[in-house]
């Protein structure tokens, strides 16, 4: 099967970029290989007709983009591009072209003589505006639907299938991560956050959960918590002393008579402060 390079510019405005992406281009093509050079996978639009091109492709796919391999790989899938064979590349881990070149996938790529002596350069263009929305791994999520529970701006909701999918991600706010933090699987990523490699979606890093938010899907939800077994509202997490559940929350039973033992927990206050930090941003506006 014939393979086609795709190289996703960089939307900064760093000319080290520019200047890798060209002659990462260039090396491919005199190499025998099709390039298509496409705008910042990130933030290409959600309906931009760039992905009903690449995916109409009909070759094994080799991206490169300025993205973990993970994240890269998940933006792809998520518009059906990759089913031919997808290996994505993350091009900040190259210090020049020529090493891009010169890993095993691309000198297979030119020597499985299914390229044309000389490679075509092809670009799709169009303009760009900054985008910031959660990039669902799905070979991690379990559709367990706490992400959907938890985000109050409407950004995911279950398919026809029962599963989770963020349909409206554009109606994420820019700068919150909250969610990559509930989920109990490591399945979101948001990769322009670059405080916290997991979340980024460093390979083999897993994130660390948000405690605090963790307990306020249980508070919202009700939902029976794993950990401890109890469902139904939530009691005031560590008011009466003793312990709490460290998953959900709740007061752990057998515990109750003991109101002047100190709190063990602030979940509470904990819950609360996240409410508000959640309103202050929806309050906000984009
Ligand atoms: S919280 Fe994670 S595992 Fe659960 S539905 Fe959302 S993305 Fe999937
Ligand atoms: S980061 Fe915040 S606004 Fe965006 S999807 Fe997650 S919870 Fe919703």
């Amino acid at each position: 099967m014939a393979t086609t390079i795709i190289i996703a510019r960089s939307s900064s405005d760093k000319p080290e970029r520019a200047s890798l992406e060209q002659e990462l281009a260039e090396l491919c093509v005199a190499r025998g290989l099709d390039v298509l050079l496409v705008p910042d996978l990130y933030h290409i639009a959600e309906n931009s007709e760039i992905w009903e091109e690449l995916a109409r492709l009909r070759d094994r796919a080799l991206v490169f983009s300025w993205m973990y391999p993970r994240p890269a790989e998940c933006v792809l899938r998520r518009h059906r591009i990759g089913d031919n064979g997808l290996q994505t590349f993350d091009l900040a881990s190259y210090e020049a072209a020529q090493e891009a070149l010169e890993a095993p996938h691309l000198s297979l790529a030119a020597s499985d003589g299914s390229q044309t002596p000389g490679g075509a350069l092809k670009e799709l263009q169009e303009p760009i505006s900054p985008r910031w929305y959660p990039v669902v791994d799905r070979s991690r999520c379990t559709d367990c639907q706490h992400c959907l529970q938890f985000c109050i701006f409407g950004v995911y909701e279950l398919d026809d299938a029962g599963r989770v999918v963020a349909t409206n991600p554009d109606n994420c706010k820019p700068g919150c991560p909250a969610c990559a933090r509930v989920c109990p699987n490591s399945a979101i990523m948001f990769p322009l956050f670059t405080d916290d490699d997991a979340i980024c979606g460093a390979p083999g890093k897993l994130v660390t959960l948000d405690a605090p938010a963790r307990r306020m899907y249980y508070v919202r939800t009700g939902k029976r918590c794993p950990e401890c077994g109890q469902e139904g509202e939530a009691t005031p997490a560590g008011s009466q002393g003793g312990k709490v559940c460290p998953e959900c929350g709740r007061q752990l039973p057998g515990r109750l008579e003991a109101p002047d033992e100190p709190r063990e927990s602030n979940a509470l206050d904990e819950i609360d402060a996240l409410i508000d930090e959640l309103d202050d941003i929806a309050g906000g506006g984009q």
